[in-house]
């Protein structure tokens, strides 16, 4: 069953929902990365997100990264998602392996820690991003991006992201929603989405139990005339090359590049999204210095 991703507004146009099914591309990165339970929950949350992020992008071209950096031993989780849902991530430590938490829960709040940033970057085509910071809540995801939006971005927002990890590391279920009060919300709306989300199962639960992300969304907006956008299918995919690997090296100039040739004599470079590896021989290194120059 492939992933896929909602889009929903109400038709008075004063609250909408995104919610989505990341279970295989979070299998996909568990198997990428080879996972520990609690690192599949940490940087599946955060794919999740940027996934339901990347969906509120307006342009295909454009694309949003989610940074956490909590100080705590899993190291920095990264979550890209760009606007065509083409979703890829990484953390710092894979392996990363703690005891459940006091509610039974993978530990994602002490593997990320909170003494640090949460970052959302937004490339839009510009000449610069956008980049939006806050400082973390409690390094568990959700909460700390609900903190960014009614912080950076003033709405009122409820955020759900969840991830089953099955005892042979498999993903079971994983999945979220945004669900956002837009300018036009009434207090009667406010006062009924927060009775709705308070009353709403996990996601994961939901999404294990066999719904659907339009049974999060009906659920969410009962009572409300819904319209619904185009689906999107999000997937797990990296979109290195050889190519952006030349550039790379290419960038880094031609003094460090030449020290390079020198002292190795050859380059091994690895895609932090994808593990795939890129080698380089000596002659190939001195034709990138020739770019370089
Ligand atoms: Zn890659």
């Amino acid at each position: 069953m492939a992933d896929y991703m909602v889009k929903a507004i109400t038709s008075d146009g004063a609250i909408r929902v995104v919610a989505v099914d990341t279970t295989e591309l979070c299998n996909k990165a568990q198997k990428i990365h080879n996972l520990s339970a609690t690192a599949s929950a940490a940087l599946g949350r955060a794919l999740t997100a940027v996934t339901i992020m990347g969906g509120m992008l307006k342009s295909s071209d454009d694309a949003v990264t989610l940074q956490l950096n909590g100080g705590g031993p899993i190291g920095r989780v990264v979550a890209v998602s760009n606007g065509r849902a083409q979703v890829k991530g990484y953390v710092g430590n894979p392996l990363i392996e703690l005891p459940l938490n006091e509610k039974g829960k993978l530990d994602v709040g002490g593997a990320i820690g909170k003494d640090g940033m949460l970052s959302i970057i937004r490339d839009l085509g510009l000449k610069e991003p956008y980049i939006g910071q806050v400082p973390l809540v409690n390094g568990e995801v959700a909460e700390d991006l609900t903190y960014y939006y009614a912080n950076s971005e003033q709405l009122p927002t409820a955020v759900a992201l969840g991830v089953l990890v099955d005892v042979d590391y498999s993903i079971r279920a994983a999945g979220g929603f945004v669900l956002q009060l837009l300018p036009g919300a009434m207090d009667e709306d406010i006062d009924r989405v927060e009775k709705a989300v308070a009353s709403i199962s996990s996601v994961t639960e939901m999404l294990d139990n066999g719904k659907k992300p339009e049974d999060i969304v009906s659920q969410l907006l009962e009572g409300y005339e819904i319209e619904y956008f185009d689906n999107e299918l999000p997937v797990y995919q990296c979109d290195c090359s050889r190519e952006r690997t030349d550039k790379a090296l290419i960038s880094i100039g031609e003094k460090e590049l030449t020290k390079l040739i020198e002292e190795d004599g050859k380059a091994e470079i690895t895609c932090h999204f994808c593990d795939n590896v890129y080698n380089y021989t000596k002659e190939q290194l001195e034709e990138l210095l020739k770019s370089a120059r």
